[in-house]
């Protein structure tokens, strides 16, 4: 196992096209790091520097304190997945698999055992001696995976890898993946926009924007403790509601009570922690339901409208709820899940912003 360290990293492609931005950080020895963020942040180019497929305009990538900056691919001792899968035509699962063997010192014995193990791991020991040319694209994407895992690098980076697979197959990659990832111990690196195969995969995400790494944390600290405007839009579904202060500056004082102070900007709060009730409550803000849908789960999410701010409430499936579009309501938000955020849209840590300190 290795940890992947990274030291003022950085990428332009001239002008002003910075994919990469001084970038310094860890990646943990044994862990699944995802790299998420909207397309055009920097996840691929990152990914392809650390693999050396990308040559960084500056800045060093170390393996442990092995310093990997200069070295060629296939001196780094890297397994790679990719988008589409890469197979080799003409040749079964199993011949797949043992190619990356053939330099190994290794035993005959010892490599037959390797790719029965990668084949169970994999689910793939029933169809091993099927021919390659003969598979659907998930499994072809499963023998890509193996034949990346087989010599057992210290080091697996994924890049999309199953952004282009069915729904039903993506599940059951989700699965297979996690399961391999948990018992390999490999360092892996996996890049992707999709939020849910980050939460489900990640030990740690980084969650990138602009070239940065804006939060590098592990997917249920990013959710509920985003540090900054961007991760709490960024992730959940819908994101984060914000208020800001031009317009909302009387309910963002209720919702922070003796938190709201100068330095605070606007608020944001989850849609599943806001509370709807068809009596005022102390602190509740009135609204007018402006739509109610039934979403993945069985919550209810409901679309608020208070003067010209819309709040989006996500309700427990198992608490009836049968108000409809026009009625009027009172929203709340418990105050320990109220965020504020200053005029960069960072977290003001609680601490920081309480009245007298
Ligand atoms: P996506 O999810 O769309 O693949 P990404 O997060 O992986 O996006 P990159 O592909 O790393 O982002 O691109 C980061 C930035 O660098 C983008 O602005 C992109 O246009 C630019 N870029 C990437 N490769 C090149 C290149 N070979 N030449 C010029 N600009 C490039």
């Amino acid at each position: 196992m290795v940890s992947i360290r990274l030291e003022n990293l950085h990428k332009d492609f001239g002008g002003s096209v910075v994919a990469v931005d001084n970038l310094s950080l860890t990646f943990d020895e044994g862990s699944t790091t995802c790299l998420l963020g909207p397309s055009g942040c920097g996840k691929t180019t990152l990914m392809r520097m650390i693999a050396g497929l990308e040559t960084q305009t500056s800045g060093r990538i170390f393996f442990d304190d092995l310093d990997v900056t200069k070295l060629k691919t296939r001196k780094r001792d890297l397994g790679m997945v990719f988008q589409y899968p890469v197979v080799y035509q003409g040749t079964t699962i199993r011949q797949n698999i043992g190619i990356p063997l053939r330099r190994e010192n290794m035993t005959t014995a010892e490599k037959n055992e390797r790719v029965d193990e990668i084949l169970d791991l994999l689910g793939l020991s029933d169809v091993a001696n099927t021919d390659v040319g003969n598979l659907d694209y998930a499994t072809k994407q499963k023998v890509a995976v193996a034949r990346a895992i087989s010599r057992r690098p210290p080091i697996v980076l994924f890049d999309e890898p199953i952004t282009n697979v069915d729904l039903t197959a993506k599940l059951q990659l989700k699965l297979v993946l996690k399961e391999l990832f948990t018992k390999l111990k490999q360092t892996v690196l996996y890049v992707t926009h999709d939020q849910t195969e980050a939460m489900t995969l990640a030990d740690k995400i980084a969650l990138m924007r602009d070239g940065r790494v804006e939060q590098l944390a592990s997917p249920r600290e990013l959710y509920t403790n985003s540090q900054s405007v961007f991760a709490g839009r960024f992730l959940g579904n819908p994101g984060m509601n914000f208020l800001g202060k031009n317009d909302s500056s009387e309910i963002i004082a209720q919702l922070l009570g003796n938190r709201y102070t100068e330095q605070v900007s606007s608020v944001g709060f989850r849609p599943e922690d806001v509370v709807v009730s068809a009596d005022q409550t102390p602190g509740a803000v009135p609204a007018e339901i402006e739509h109610v849908a039934i979403v993945t789960g069985g919550q209810h999410l409901v679309t608020l409208k208070s003067g010209v701010r819309i709040v989006k409430a996500k309700l427990p499936w198992h608490v009836p709820f049968t108000k409809t579009d026009g009625e009027h309501v009172w929203w709340s938000v418990p105050e320990t899940k109220v965020r504020a955020f200053d005029s960069a849209e960072q977290l003001v840590p609680s601490g920081a912003v309480a009245v007298g300190s």
